[in-house]
């Protein structure tokens, strides 16, 4: 089946023509600046290996999908005749609140409960409303699957997603942790799972999605049992920009001290913390790596590091607490932008964890990068098997999206 997969922001819209067969991506790209002067699309045939990027006006999402079709079926850019050899349309939806623990398929009733989603993620939900509405107006009739980064922590139990707040808030508010990149740790925990010689009910895995957001799970057979993103993606070990966990007592604190208005803390949390906050340069991990490599004589060394060695900590104390609750621990795996990359970071995660069965094969770690599949970074020795897998969020919604359209 031809999946379309549609990722909505809010002034841009990237997407992925799947073919479900056999897994390729047949077309690729985005749309920028939509509703604002100078909108482009880059649009990318994967098959011949045409690529186009033009500036062309889209007032909003529709007139973006518009394009979308015109390049999908385009004579020299497109990969279809038409836009019947495309089944169905699957969008990633950043916040299903308690409403969805799985994907589902678009209907009136669906958006409107989408609709209330808006009070946990505002910016993202707006955007993805207009990602459906733009959809439905280029394409009426088309199937829309929406699949949430939100579902595959529903797993959860109360005592893991309920926080110690008065309870009043949890049924007023919905307070609670949702836990995000559901579709990563999904995709990246069934592929562990596949790699290790045991039913997938007996499997306990610690999926690490680190890149500019990251989050940990503790994935037991199958199931998340916890996970370090919370109410918001703000929650959880140092991000980028962001500054994850922290003394809750701060923010007040801060307003207090700074002068500064809650969402002004909220500001510096999300957007000047982290990487960021800590070094004062950069939210990149490779600009981190590469002051760290050019030794202490280079000016941002000691921040760098101490930015790398807190995050270094967090995951380690992470892992540890989930191979904990899971009451043991079979494989740990790295993903996203810096787990599949980073391996200075894996290993200084993966060192000195011998007490919990972990030993790391660092020859295999160094040559774990830019991935074109699974790579085992432990020793045949080591009791719980370390991986780097390329997670790939995209596939496992053109692949809800297929099942669904299917079973109609
Ligand atoms: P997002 O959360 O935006 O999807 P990504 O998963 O793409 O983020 O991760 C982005 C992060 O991955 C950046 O900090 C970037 O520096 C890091 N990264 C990408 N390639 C490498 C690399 N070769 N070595 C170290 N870090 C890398």
């Amino acid at each position: 089946m031809n999946i379309l997969v549609v990722n909505a922001g809010s002034s841009s819209l990237k997407y992925q023509l799947i073919d479900t067969a056999t897994d390729v991506v047949r077309a690729k790209g985005i749309c920028e600046r939509i509703g604002m002067d100078g909108s482009l699309i880059e649009h990318k045939q994967l098959i011949k290996g045409s690529k186009v990027k033009l500036e062309s006006p889209m007032k909003d999402h529709a007139d973006a999908m518009k394009l979308v079709v015109k390049y999908l079926t385009d004579a020299e850019y497109g990969c279809v005749a038409d836009m019947n050899e495309i089944q169905a349309i699957g969008h990633r939806v950043v916040h299903g609140g308690s409403f969805f623990s799985g994907s589902i398929l678009m209907t009136e009733d669906v958006l409107e409960k989408l609709e209330l989603c808006k009070e946990f993620a505002p910016l993202h939900t707006v955007a993805h409303l207009m990602g459906i509405k733009g959809c439905l107006d280029a394409m009426p009739g088309k199937p829309q699957v929406l699949v949430f980064d939100t579902a595959f922590h529903q797993t959860m139990e109360p005592e893991a997603y309920m926080y110690a707040l008065p309870y009043e808030y949890y049924e007023k508010y919905g307070l609670r942790r949702y836990g995000f990149h559901g579709s990563s740790h999904r995709y990246v925990s069934a592929e562990m799972a596949k790699l290790l010689d045991k039913p997938v009910e007996e499997t306990k895995i610690v999926t690490c999605h680190i890149g500019n957001g990251s989050s940990i799970s503790a994935v037991k057979g199958g199931k998340v049992m916890d996970t370090t993103m919370g109410f918001t993606p703000l929650a959880g070990v140092e991000m980028g920009t962001r500054c994850g966990d922290i003394d809750p007592a701060i923010v007040p604190y801060l307003m207090d001290k700074e002068g500064m208005t809650a969402a002004q803390v909220n500001d510096v949390m999300n957007k000047k913390s982290g990487f960021l906050g800590i070094t004062g340069f950069s939210s990149d991990s490779r600009d981190l790596e590469g002051a760290i490599a050019a030794g202490p004589s280079d000016p941002n060394y000691e921040k760098c590091l101490l930015a790398v060695n807190i995050l270094k900590h967090q995951l380690k104390k992470c892992i540890g607490a989930y191979a904990a609750i899971m009451n043991g621990l079979d494989a740990v795996v790295f993903t996203a932008g810096i787990g599949e990359n980073s391996a200075s970071l894996r290993e200084r995660v993966c060192v000195d964890m011998e007490y919990l069965g972990i030993e790391l094969d660092k020859q295999a770690n160094e040559k774990a990068v830019r991935l074109s599949g699974s790579a085992k970074i432990s020793t045949d020795s080591s009791k719980v098997a370390v991986y780097a897998i390329p997670t790939n969020e995209e596939l496992v919604i053109a692949r809800d999206t297929a099942a669904i359209v299917e079973s109609l």
